[in-house]
């Protein structure tokens, strides 16, 4: 089983490792050519703004709606999940819009910046260690969103189908029990 994970800015290196840590071969996407070679994708945390324009022009926004048309699994942490909602609090435009939530970058203001905590995940674990850098929130979910997680009562993780998203970065842990659940979506999906 390969998963991809999107290479244009952010946190990939981590990504990969915990990938094979979790049992399966990572592979670093920079083209469009390489999703048919995998399985699933990841899109990284980094800056949503800068990966939605590389996107754009490196055609990714069409090959990834086309990725997740065939059903493989699409997994966003942090800017990666702001690029796969379907709407962006404050901002005209989405990028991927595929999951149905209404999500707000930035979203816990300037004295919490970053923090490390333990999340209860559903379907994973009651102490899945969560980094949160400048982490967005999910605002409000459709009716096929399942929500997986929440910190303080606001929604930091969810499912919708073959669409995962979590607010924080699981990638920059040694904990790969979130990649190993998106691992488990792929094989289904296969
Ligand atoms: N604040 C970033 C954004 O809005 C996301 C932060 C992250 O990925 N660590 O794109």
């Amino acid at each position: 089983m390969k998963i991809g994970v999107l290479a244009l800015q952010g946190a990939v290196a981590e990504h990969i490792r915990l990938i094979e840590k979790a049992g399966a071969e990572g592979v670093i996407v920079k083209k469009k050519e390489q999703l048919d070679e995998v399985d699933g994708m990841i899109i990284p945390g980094g800056e949503s703004t800068t990966i939605g324009k590389l996107m754009r022009r490196f055609d990714f926004i069409e090959a990834l709606r086309g990725f997740h048309r065939q059903g493989k699994p699409i997994f966003g942490t942090c800017a990666g999940l702001i690029v796969i909602a379907k709407e962006i609090i404050g901002e005209p435009e989405a990028h991927l819009g595929l999951m149905d939530m209404k999500v707000s970058r930035n979203a816990f203001g300037r004295q919490r910046e970053s923090f490390e905590t333990n999340l209860a995940v559903k379907g994973v674990a009651d102490d899945v260690r969560a980094v949160f850098i400048r982490a967005p929130l999910i605002d409000e979910v459709g009716e096929g969103v399942e929500v997986l997680s929440t910190y303080r009562d606001q929604i930091v993780a969810a499912r919708q189908g073959s669409l995962l998203a979590a607010s924080f970065h699981p990638e920059l842990t040694d904990d790969e029990r979130m990649h190993a659940y998106f691992l488990d979506m792929v094989r289904e999906a296969r």
